[in-house]
Formats: C-alpha cells, sequence, structure tokens
C-alpha cells in the first residue's frame, strides 16, 4: 500500500494523537459506505435489463409510462403563448360561470327568463369559440387570405389618360408583395398582415424572402434534429393548444401518450370525455395530428391534386390548408366506409390538421398491424377472405380505393381485420386509381399465406369488376393505363368522368 493509503487508514487504528483531531488537515474519520465496483456495475445491468424488458413490452406506448401527456392540470410551460391562452381560457370558463350564477339570481323561478348567453366567452366545443379559428374549409372568405391582386395586362398598364397605372405602380406592387407572403413556409410567421391593406416595397419584401428561405432551410435542418426527440416534442405549440382545448371543454378526459410517429402524422391515444348533446365519444381515442412539416407531403400531391373532389380547392390554397385538407380527406373516407359497414375507426371530430377517432385496440396498446401478428392458419385464411370483401366494398359501395394497402395498415383486432389509413384513398376513376388498386393488390397478393389465394391480377379483375385478359404484367399495366387515359380523355371531351368504369355485367363476390 503507499504512504496516502496508510495515512488514511490511520484513524481507524485507534483515538490517535490529541494534535490530529484538533488540526484541520487532520484525516476525518469517515465512515464512508464502502461499494465495491462490482455492485455499481451489478445494479446498472439491473436498471438496464429491466428497461430492455419494459421496452419489449411496450414497445409503441412511450410517453404513457412518464404519466399523461395533456390533461386538466398537467400542462406544457415551455411556451409563453400559449400559457397566455390557456391562462384566457381559464379565465373565461370562471366568467361563464359567473354569468351563469347571476343569470340564475335573476331568473329565479320567473316564467320569463332572460338570458346572458350570447355574453358568455366558452361555447361547447364544435361551435368555433375562439377567433384564432378561421374557418378554413370555407375558402370563398378568408380574412387571412387578400383580395386577389389586381393583375396588369400584359401591355403593362391599366386605366387611361392621366389614370393609367403601371405594374410598377408603388401601391399596386405594394399589395402584391404582401399577398405574395402567403407563400412562405407555414412555420414562417407574417403576422396578420396579409388580411390588411399593407403594401410592402420590393425592397423590403425581397429582404423578407431571403430571410423566409433561409429559416425554412434552418427549420429543415432543426427539424430532422427534433425527429429524433421525443414525440411530444413534434408536437407545436398550436397544435398543442387545439388538443388542449379538447381535454379543456370535456370532450376527451386525458390524452395519455404517443402511438405512433410517422413521417406525416403523429397519433396519440386518449381517453374519451363527456358526451354532447349529438356526439357519443368513445371511451378511448386516437388523435392523428397531420405534421405541419411540408416537406413530407410534398411527394402526395399527386394523390390530391388530381382528385376531382379537391381539384378546385387545390390550386387557390396555401400549404397549410392543403394539410387541413389532408386530415379532411382522411374524416370523409372513413365516413363513407363506415356507412358501407367496412371495420374501421369511427370518426369523432376533425379539427384543422387533428382527426379524432375511436382508437382500435384496449387499454392503451393499440391493436397490432398484421405485419406483426402470427395468425393460426384458420385466422390467415379468414383474414385473406375479409380482406378480399372488403377491398371489393371500399371499391363498388365506397366508390373508393385503398391506395397504401399494405399490412402496415391494417390492424388485426377482435379476431378481424380493421384498415386504417385511408388520407391519401382516391376514387377509382381517379386518373391514376386503377394503377393504385393495382398496387394494392399486387401487396395483398404477395403476403397472402393462403394456398388458394388470387394472384394479383386475379385480385385485380375481382375486385374492379374490369376484365383485363392480359395474362402477364406488363400487357396488364398497359391495359391498366389504357383505361386511365380513356377516362382522361372523357374528362376533356365531355367536363366530367365516368360514373365508373365499365365492367362486363357483375363480378363474383369473393367470399369464403
Ligand atoms: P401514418 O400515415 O403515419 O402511417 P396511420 O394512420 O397509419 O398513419 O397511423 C400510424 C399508426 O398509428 C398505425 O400503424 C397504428 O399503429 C396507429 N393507429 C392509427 N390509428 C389508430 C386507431 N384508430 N386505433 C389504434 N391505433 C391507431
Ligand atoms: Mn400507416
Amino acid at each position: 500500500m503507499d504512504s496516502v493509503g496508510v495515512a488514511a487508514a490511520a484513524p481507524d487504528a485507534g483515538p490517535g494523537p490529541a494534535w490530529q483531531s484538533k488540526c484541520p488537515w487532520g484525516a476525518p474519520s469517515t465512515t464512508s459506505i464502502s461499494c465495491s465496483l462490482a455492485d455499481v456495475m451489478s445494479e446498472q445491468l439491473a436498471k438496464e435489463l429491466q428497461l430492455e424488458e419494459e421496452n419489449a413490452a411496450f414497445p409503441e406506448v412511450v410517453a404513457a409510462a412518464e404519466g399523461p401527456f395533456i390533461t386538466g392540470e398537467n400542462i406544457d410551460t415551455s411556451s409563453d403563448l400559449m400559457l397566455a391562452q390557456m391562462l384566457q381560457m381559464e379565465f373565461d370558463r370562471e366568467y361563464d360561470a359567473q354569468l351563469r350564477r347571476e343569470e340564475k339570481k335573476i331568473n329565479g323561478d320567473s316564467k320569463v327568463s332572460i338570458s346572458f348567453e350570447n355574453y358568455r366567452k366558452v361555447h361547447p366545443y364544435d361551435s368555433d369559440s375562439s377567433e384564432d379559428e378561421v374557418d378554413w374549409q370555407d375558402t370563398r372568405h378568408d380574412p387571412y387570405r387578400a383580395d386577389k391582386p389586381t393583375t396588369t395586362p400584359r401591355r403593362g398598364f391599366i386605366g387611361k389618360g392621366k389614370d393609367i397605372t403601371t405594374k410598377h405602380d408603388e401601391v399596386v406592387c405594394g399589395r402584391k408583395n404582401t399577398a405574395r407572403m402567403e407563400n412562405f413556409a407555414p412555420e414562417f410567421q407574417v403576422g396578420d398582415g396579409i388580411g390588411m391593406d399593407l403594401k410592402l416595397s420590393n425592397q423590403v419584401f425581397n429582404a423578407l424572402k431571403q430571410h423566409a428561405y433561409s429559416e425554412e432551410r434552418r427549420s429543415a435542418r432543426l427539424h430532422e434534429k427534433k425527429e429524433h426527440s421525443t414525440a411530444e416534442k413534434a408536437v407545436d405549440p398550436k397544435t398543442r393548444l387545439l388538443l388542449y382545448k379538447m381535454v379543456n371543454s370535456g370532450m376527451l378526459e386525458t390524452i395519455t401518450g404517443c402511438i405512433s410517429t410517422g413521417k406525416e402524422s403523429v397519433v396519440f391515444h386518449a381517453y374519451g370525455g363527456n358526451a354532447t348533446e349529438d356526439k357519443v365519444i368513445p371511451p378511448e381515442c386516437a388523435i392523428k395530428v397531420f405534421k405541419t412539416t411540408l416537406n413530407e407531403f410534398k411527394n402526395r400531391d399527386k394523390y390530391i391534386k388530381d382528385d376531382y373532389r379537391f381539384k378546385d380547392r387545390f390550386s387557390k390554397l396555401n400549404p397549410r390548408k392543403i394539410i387541413r385538407m389532408w386530415a379532411e380527406k382522411e374524416m370523409h373516407n372513413l365516413t363513407r366506409m363506415q356507412n358501407a359497414g367496412i371495420p374501421c375507426p369511427q370518426v369523432v371530430i376533425l379539427k384543422k390538421h387533428v382527426l379524432v377517432m375511436s382508437f382500435i385496440g384496449q387499454d392503451q396498446v393499440p391493436a397490432p398491424k398484421l405485419k406483426d401478428v402470427t395468425l393460426s392458419s384458420e385466422d390467415m385464411k379468414k383474414a385473406y377472405y375479409q380482406i378480399l370483401n372488403m377491398m371489393q366494398q371500399l371499391y363498388r359501395e365506397c366508390n373508393l380505393v385503398h391506395a397504401d394497402l399494405s399490412e402496415y395498415n391494417m390492424l388485426w383486432h377482435d379476431g378481424k381485420v380493421w384498415l386504417i389509413d385511408v388520407s391519401q384513398s382516391v376514387e377509382p376513376t381517379h386518373p391514376h386509381g386503377l394503377e393504385f388498386l393495382f398496387r394494392d393488390c399486387r401487396n395483398v397478393s404477395q403476403k397472402g399465406g393462403v394456398a388458394e389465394a388470387l394472384n394479383e391480377r386475379e385480385l385485380f379483375n375481382a375486385v374492379s369488376g374490369l376484365n383485363i385478359t392480359a395474362d402477364n404484367e406488363v400487357d396488364f399495366q398497359a391495359e391498366i393505363e389504357a383505361l386511365e387515359k380513356m377516362n382522361e380523355d372523357h374528362v376533356q371531351n365531355h367536363g366530367k368522368k365516368l360514373s365508373a368504369f365499365s365492367s362486363d355485367g357483375d363480378p363474383p363476390i369473393y367470399d369464403e
């Protein structure tokens, strides 16, 4: 042992000399608990093992373990704006309660009563109480949308004589610049300027544009980093506020945590709250938040741009609204499926880019995706015929093609298959509708696992009722494209789509 070791050991050897206890330099009589490195290691090991076990047992429910994500009490305090808005909501609620008390006092038992309804600040959730909620679905009047700037004809000026206005006119140009701010990335805060009669000079506009672009690039970089952080951070303050309002209004009881973070959406689990007069809230809900960062959605243009249901609106919309349109599409498609009796989540409510639906699963545990379950051969067969049946129903009764049908978007719950994720679904007469259907058929037929499964071409004919006879994939695909082209030509010539592709009589219904 070295000299230090000897000195340190000295006090333990006995009550040492008097000078030693007085001397500030004397070694303290330590009573440190000895703990070997091996113990520490094993404790860590145990913790790690436990964590591993927990992760294996609850792979998807990440945040649930850390307590509820949003409740009436637990709120995020990181954003001043949100905090202020929440306080305001709380204040409004108290104000309303006071109003109701006064109403009661004044009216008493009187037969004629007066109502303070118009003075109330908080209204039931559906009625869009807060002023920040623009009814985006109404594209005819949007206070944040500038009136179309007057276009200057090609000759470069309008008016006559001394009233000539050229395209260089300061006012016209300024207004145009203000309107153009709308094209900046949605994260870029341009304030309410768009709705006012603001006139931005070219110089100011260009500087802003530069800044918006560099911000966009910066936020894209930041976003990548964020992707690896917790799911909760992926929800921006505005979305959190929307979620908070759902809890605050009593529609939801608690939002427990995140079920899934995808490229385009984040899905949360929530316990349903109180039913309203016209709505029953399921005991457990799934909240699908469509991400408002646009990068991913750019690739999806072709689904929605050519969908005639959205065609008129697409060109007029800013990116923020396009994302809401995805959510709206999912809602409409789910409703159609619900009406046809296809097992799928039931729509509860749509708020901007947030869709609340019933939860497929139980006690916060979502039903497994078809790719994650091992089915007995009997269940496998059952599932296969059910999928076949659902594809036919989807096509004929809902007039829809799923367009992203795979074992990732089918859940196994209650001994049957549930279809989810239908925001990209299109009608069969969509310019690429039949191609999407063929792709769906390929996904299903390849994963069949059932001896008598149809091949992708047979499946396609069985679902669509079309009778494409080509016996190889290349010719088959060529015929599909020819059909799509025929439909497009029909649109060109008649200004509207075929109601459906003609088929040679009713195809056989496939069932077990
Ligand atoms: P994405 O576009 O991100 O794929 P999905 O609609 O497929 O969005 O949802 C992602 C995941 O969230 C699903 O794979 C599923 O596990 C879960 N999920 C979505 N909706 C529900 C629901 N209603 N009930 C239970 N789980 C759901
Ligand atoms: Mn999906």
